[in-house]
């Protein structure tokens, strides 16, 4: 008889649509089971239309916490009794935790981003980043990287659909952290060769390299890059993007999107259990390098 689920087994759920796909409940549940914690992860296929109802549950059923995907990161705040400082600034949640019936918002992607650059040793704080985005993704790590003390933040995005967020994210930086934003156009490519150059880190946080949109490059070619700069990818499938491949061969050091992944989840783990994950024993089961 299997003993880990119990009558006092805490339930952490995981709130989108469509989240079938999602390798999240095998993380946490790899996780809960190493540290021997009574604890669960189940995902629950929730769109916007269900959200209220999902929020609602959390506290009827008592359960931990849970975390959220799309299409309720945005939606789901206005339910929710308290955000936290970078959720409040991003106007997005990924993380509910559940205080004897009190809800509190935060978004664990900026911090998982935080945390998995001092996991390769790489210490932005004091100095200058270029980051190309201003989506959900980006729009976590430029308003984490402001408040945990990133200098200056060099934004580049297309005039699509994502630019009023990103001069949205500027004003916030620039009017409530020490923090100096600017935002370009991504079509400036003299500009983001001028940012780059004075950079001590270089972000893709866009999909630009993922499928569909994999053998594109955000950044033109190999002579934006030089070897000092650091180059770090959000996307993580492929594991190496045309854009990193370029970096590598100009002796760049870089790093793709899977300690993103591993550390947004394990700061959310955190947050419900009080410990981090088990992180040696996660990259070893899910396989995690860096520099692939
Ligand atoms: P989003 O839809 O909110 O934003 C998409 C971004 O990509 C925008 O800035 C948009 O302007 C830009 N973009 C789209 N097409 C482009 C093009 N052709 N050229 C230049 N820019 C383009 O998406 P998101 O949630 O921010 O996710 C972005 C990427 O980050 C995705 O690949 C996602 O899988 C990945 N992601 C990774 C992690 C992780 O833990 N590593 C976490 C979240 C998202």
């Amino acid at each position: 008889m299997n003993e880990r689920i119990t009558g006092h087994t805490q339930l952490i759920g995981l709130m989108a649509y469509p989240i079938r796909h999602s390798s999240s409940p095998q993380m946490h549940n790899a996780a809960f089971e190493k540290l021997g914690y009574d604890h669960v992860y189940l995902a629950f296929e929730v769109g916007e239309d269900k959200i209220e109802d999902a929020v609602n549950a959390i506290r009827t059923l008592d359960l931990r916490g849970s975390n959220v995907s799309m299409p309720n990161k945005t939606l789901v705040g206005q339910y929710l009794d308290e955000l936290s400082p970078a959720a409040r600034l991003c106007g997005s949640v990924n993380t509910i935790v559940n205080d004897h019936g009190h809800l509190t918002g935060h978004i664990t992607d900026g911090i998982g981003f935080m945390m998995s650059l001092k996991d390769n040793d790489i210490d932005v704080i004091g100095k200058k980043m270029t980051i190309v985005g201003a989506g959900g993704a980006a729009t976590a790590i430029q308003i984490q990287a402001a408040l945990d003390g990133v200098a200056e933040i060099s934004i580049f995005n297309k005039k699509d659909q994502h630019w009023a967020r990103g001069v949205d994210t500027v004003e916030k930086i620039n009017g409530q952290t020490k923090c100096r934003a600017i935002l370009y156009d991504l079509d400036d490519t003299d500009r983001l060769r001028a940012e780059m150059a004075d950079s001590y880190l270089f972000v893709n946080a866009t999909g630009v390299g993922m499928k569909p949109l994999e053998g594109l490059s955000v950044v033109p070619d190999a002579s934006f890059f030089y070897p000092e700069l650091i180059v770090v990818d959000v996307p993580y499938s492929p594991l190496e993007t045309t854009m990193r491949k370029m970096a590598k061969e100009v002796g760049c050091k870089t790093m793709n999107g899977l300690g993103m992944m591993l550390f947004q989840g394990s700061a959310a783990f955190e947050l419900w259990t009080g410990e981090p994950m088990p992180i040696g024993y996660m990259k070893e089961i899910l396989h995690i390098s860096y520099d692939e």
